[in-house]
């Protein structure tokens, strides 16, 4: 069956908003993953940051079939066991004290910003629905959400967008200092923008922003569905900081693989959100949040962050070897196992040629825009994974320059 499955039948069968890469993955084990041929393949990619324990967990893997065996779905009728005893955990490992539960990040979001007008709307008037964001954001793929996204290239051809909402720069406060009044309602932001090429918030910016929003009464926003759930070395990136959001997404690693988000509130805020102003058949599905359980059960242990924190430094150390050796990148960026290697400008704009490099060296990898090669593996890859996803980058590099930017 498996080989008439072939990468030829996507651009048959499939509609042509992705590329995917040409050979076609069957399972996975760890951070291993191998392909129809049996090409095994280390992963970097992670599923662009959700496969959090790697492949085929036996926590994972216990608490699915554990629930698939009792109780798959109800709807919101009904509340259930998993949804509740997730919703605790994430409470007290975090500010919130009230949870929303959707399927996927752009949900979340989607949550978050009219939670943020339906908020403001209701303690202070129509007038206060302003959000401001900032350029190069990426919050995902709805219409509200490419919007409020920092990247007109995912608006255009989609227009008219909802209105009342502008962009700064990023890491630019006096842009934003100008721009913020009683009209705005929140200021959205990631702590580390992921997709706009791994570009962190300078000391101090996020305290700086937190700042404007309560001089303006205006709800803080952290989009953590990238940097969320350990991925930086904390459960949330935020908590490096002493301030908090009042309102947090959260959603890839959330599921270790297995479709769930969450926005994460205040009791305060989430008074605007009462009965029937908003909803999802399938948020807080019980098989969902069973394994959102198990996954942050474990991941949520000081032992795991410090890990993550040991193989950072292991990941930035293999790199920088590397780039003693060929001199290819500009800078190296990000935190944790959220890792950014900025091309040198003959390399800009061709980013997306590593990955297929990558893949004939048996390497799964990702970019972040044109001109940055994006890693994002599991939370807990194995050293000696690290090491050798590094030799094959460096092979893949070496080919690279072989050919030369300009012939690629
Ligand atoms: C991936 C991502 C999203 C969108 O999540 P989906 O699950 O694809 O809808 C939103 N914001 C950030 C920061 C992301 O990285």
């Amino acid at each position: 069956m498996s080989q008439l499955v072939s990468r030829a039948l996507f651009d048959q069968v499939m509609v042509p908003n992705y590329n995917p890469q040409q050979f076609i993955p069957v399972r996975g084990h760890n951070s291993r993953v191998w392909d129809q041929q049996d090409k095994e393949y280390i992963d970097f990619a992670g599923g662009i940051a959700v496969s959090a324990l790697g492949h085929t967990h036996p926590s994972l893997i216990t608490a699915l079939k554990n629930q698939a065996e009792k109780l798959w779905h109800l709807s919101n009728t009904c509340t259930n066991e998993p949804a509740l005893r997730l919703a605790l955990k994430l409470c007290n490992a975090s500010f919130a004290e009230k949870i929303f539960f959707c399927n996927s990040g752009a949900e979340a979001n989607e949550a978050a910003f009219k939670l943020a007008r339906k908020y403001a709307y209701d303690n202070f008037g129509e007038h206060k629905h302003e959000i401001i964001a900032f350029e190069q954001a990426f919050h995902g793929r709805t219409l509200f959400t490419v919007s409020v996204g920092g990247q007109p290239k995912y608006r255009k051809g989609f227009e008219p967008v909802p209105a009342g909402i502008s962009h700064v720069p990023f890491n630019d406060i006096e842009a934003l200092k100008a721009a913020i009044s009683e009209k705005t309602c929140a200021v959205v932001m990631e702590p580390i923008q992921g997709e706009g090429g791994i570009i962190p918030a300078k000391p101090g910016f996020l305290e700086q922003v937190r700042a404007l929003c309560d001089q303006h009464n205006a709800l803080l926003v952290l989009d953590e569905i990238q940097t969320g759930v350990g991925r930086t070395g904390k459960l949330y990136a935020y908590m490096h900081s002493n301030i908090e959001p009042d309102i947090l997404t959260s959603a890839k690693a959330l599921g270790g693989g297995f479709p769930i988000a969450a926005m994460l509130t205040t009791d305060k805020c989430a008074q605007s959100f009462g009965f029937g102003t908003h909803g999802s058949t399938y948020g807080g599905n019980p098989l969902a949040c069973a394994v959102a359980e198990a996954l942050l059960d474990e991941v949520n242990q000081p032992e795991l962050l410090e890990l993550v924190t040991q193989k950072s430094q292991l990941f930035f150390a293999e790199l920088e070897k590397i780039n003693q050796k060929h001199h290819i990148f500009k800078a190296l960026r990000g935190k944790g196992l959220l890792i950014g290697a900025e091309l040198i400008e003959p390399w800009h704009g061709k980013a997306a040629k590593f990955l297929a490099q990558a893949k004939d060296q048996g390497l799964m990898m990702l970019v972040a825009g044109p001109n940055v090669l994006r890693f994002a593996p599991s939370l807990i890859i194995p050293d000696e994974d690290i090491k050798l996803g590094m030799q094959r980058l460096e092979q893949a590099i070496d080919q690279l320059i072989k050919i030369g930017p300009e012939n690629c």
